[in-house]
């Protein structure tokens, strides 16, 4: 641009966006730069000053990528780190799996999740009686464990005795068993090589004797009566 004339300062009532007295009006776009961030244009044609704040809204993806936000221009474009961090954040958890498997416990961020997995788990000790709960990077650096105690080591003594006394128990009455089995089958090869015979000839005798007991017993009985009576009356 070529001064070629004397050129004044524009009418100072004026707001200062005019061009002084001696130039014509140029009709070009405004091309100082923007702000950083704002694709808009000025909304100004060629004019002396600074543009005026874009009152124009961003549409753009949150970190995560899940959400689209509206966002005002000039907001995001004086905001500092800071606040654009959370300018852009969606304000929902973070979608990404970290490398354990749980899922990033932080709002919606800007670049890599923290290494250090915030998850509580669940840690036991070997025999499972103690519970903590931890962090999971905790476990993940080896920093946790935890070791029974000596109520645990007293207990597992105790259910292995109980153990032993029971495994002890079913022996020794499986013994007897098979003592009893032995002794019994030798007691039944006896009985049958000596006593099967007489065995068998006085269970018959016993049984008839039982069958005609009532039948010789009553009519000698009778007669008894009959001569008791007999002799009462005869001695009379
Ligand atoms: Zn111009
Ligand atoms: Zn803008
Ligand atoms: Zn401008
Ligand atoms: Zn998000
Ligand atoms: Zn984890
Ligand atoms: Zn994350
Ligand atoms: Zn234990």
């Amino acid at each position: 641009m070529k001064e070629c004339h004397h050129v004044t300062e524009s009418n100072s009532s004026s707001d200062g966006k005019k061009a002084g007295p001696e130039c014509s009006q140029c009709e070009e776009e405004c091309t100082k730069p923007r702000p950083s961030g704002c694709p808009h244009r000025c909304v100004l044609p060629c004019h002396p000053g600074d543009c005026p704040s874009c009152l124009q809204m961003l549409k753009i993806k949150c970190h995560c990528k899940l959400s689209v936000l509206y966002i005002e221009c000039l907001k995001l474009t004086s905001a500092d780190l800071k606040e654009k961090e959370l300018l852009v954040s969606c304000r929902n958890q973070c979608p990404k799996e970290l490398p354990c498997g749980h899922r990033c416990k932080e709002i919606c961020h800007s670049g890599c999740c923290p290494v250090n997995c915030s998850q509580k788990v669940k840690l036991r000790c070997l025999c499972k009686r103690l519970k903590k709960e931890v962090q999971c990077c905790k476990i993940q650096e080896g920093q946790a464990s935890l070791e029974c105690d000596a109520l645990c080591k007293e207990m597992k003594r105790k259910a292995y005795e109980i153990k032993e006394a029971e495994a002890k128990a079913a022996l020794e009455e499986e013994k007897r068993r098979q003592q009893a089995e032995l002794e019994a089958f030798e007691n039944r090869l006896k009985g049958r090589r000596k006593n099967k015979r007489r065995k068998d000839e006085v269970e018959v005798e016993q049984s008839s004797w039982q069958k005609y007991k009532n039948l010789i017993m009553l009519p000698v009985f009778g007669v008894a009566v009959v001569m008791v009576a007999w002799l009462m009356v005869y001695n009379d």
